[in-house]
């Protein structure tokens, strides 16, 4: 069930083949901060299994994808900001998908931001 592609820079950070600032971690997922932060506080999550993007996802990931974005407020509290955030999933060329495992932005601190 659990894959993994030896060629995918997350599947590497996942497994620790390339460093990461990692801000919370357990079976299913990984939460790291974005190498360029486009707001304050910005991390992504993913699954530690590659799924490639959003469009792959079906009825299975149904679990995963509610683990990620139920993670998501704590882990902004517990990052000490409590003002809102945003969370964005980019899905495929035309969704601004840059790297292909699936992950989901997440961004905060108080504003205008560089992006986003
Ligand atoms: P996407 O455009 O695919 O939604 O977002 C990919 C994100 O991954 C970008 O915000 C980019 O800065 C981040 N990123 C790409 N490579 C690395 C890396 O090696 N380490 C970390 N921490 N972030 C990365
Ligand atoms: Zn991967």
């Amino acid at each position: 069930m659990t894959s993994h592609d030896p060629t995918c820079i997350f599947c590497k950070i996942a497994a620790g083949g390339i460093p990461a600032q990692r801000l919370y971690e357990d079976d299913d997922v990984l939460a790291f901060h974005d190498i360029r932060p486009a707001a304050p506080l910005h991390f992504l999550l993913i699954p530690k299994q590659h799924v490639a993007s959003l469009a792959e996802a079906n009825e299975a990931h149904q679990p995963l994808l509610g683990k990620l974005l139920a993670l998501a407020p704590s882990l902004v509290r517990k990052q000490g900001f409590d003002d809102g955030f945003r969370t964005v999933i980019n899905t495929g060329p035309n969704g601004g998908q840059e790297v292909d495992h699936l992950h989901l932005h997440v961004m905060a601190g108080p504003r205008p931001w560089k992006n986003g």
